[in-house]
């Protein structure tokens, strides 16, 4: 039921972990019924991926409500990599990022007066995360304190993470809180959730 996902990005697991990970998470999916190992590319737009995994008998277990019978979940793909991702409407900026040494905020997109990204003040964020891609580390300058951050620890807007394993749940139904919570836990790091439309 339409083009839109549910993504839970993995914020901590490394590149490295990022695959045995990924194998993990689908044999807990399997697991719990939520997804089948029977792959589809029908109803998926992921970026690099082109498949998922179909959702199994227990897909309802995932959701906040079930209640509409026309509502059937898509594929649920796995994108595993070092990347960045947004969601919402799918700008490649950071709205703004928070530092974790000194909780000061740096905004990069001065919404609403602005939409575009301040290049200068984007700049070290971009080149950071593109050599975090790169080479699995990557940093920026905190220009309150002066910490040289990890992009990684940087804290951003709600539609944008940094991560190396990410789950796009095409066309599923809003999942209910308690599903986070079991997802992220199984995961054993932390997540950031966007919802965004092909
Ligand atoms: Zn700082």
């Amino acid at each position: 039921m339409g083009d839109f996902y549910e993504r839970i990005v993995d914020v901590e697991v490394t590149g490295e972990e990022a695959g045995p990970l990924a194998e993990r998470m689908v044999d807990w999916m399997v697991g719990e019924g939520l997804i089948t190992r029977e792959m589809s590319g029908e109803g998926v737009y992921s970026l690099d991926v082109d498949e998922g995994y179909v959702p199994g008998p227990n897909w309802k277990q995932a959701v906040a409500d079930a209640s509409d019978p026309s509502w059937l979940p898509g594929p649920v793909a796995i994108l595993v990599g070092r990347d960045y991702h947004v969601g919402g409407q799918g700008s490649d900026e950071a709205e703004y990022a928070v530092c974790p040494r000194c909780r000061a905020r740096t905004v990069i997109i001065n919404y609403p007066e602005e939409f575009e990204p301040d290049e200068e003040v984007w700049q070290p964020f971009r080149d950071g995360i593109a050599t975090w891609k790169k080479t699995g580390e990557g940093n920026a300058p905190c220009a309150a304190c002066g910490a040289c951050v990890p992009v990684t620890e940087w804290q951003w807007d709600g539609n944008f993470a940094v991560g190396a394993l990410a789950f796009d749940f095409w066309g599923w139904p809003p999942f209910s809180v308690g599903f986070y919570e079991r997802f992220s836990r199984q995961l054993g790091h932390r997540t950031a959730e966007h919802m965004g439309k092909f």
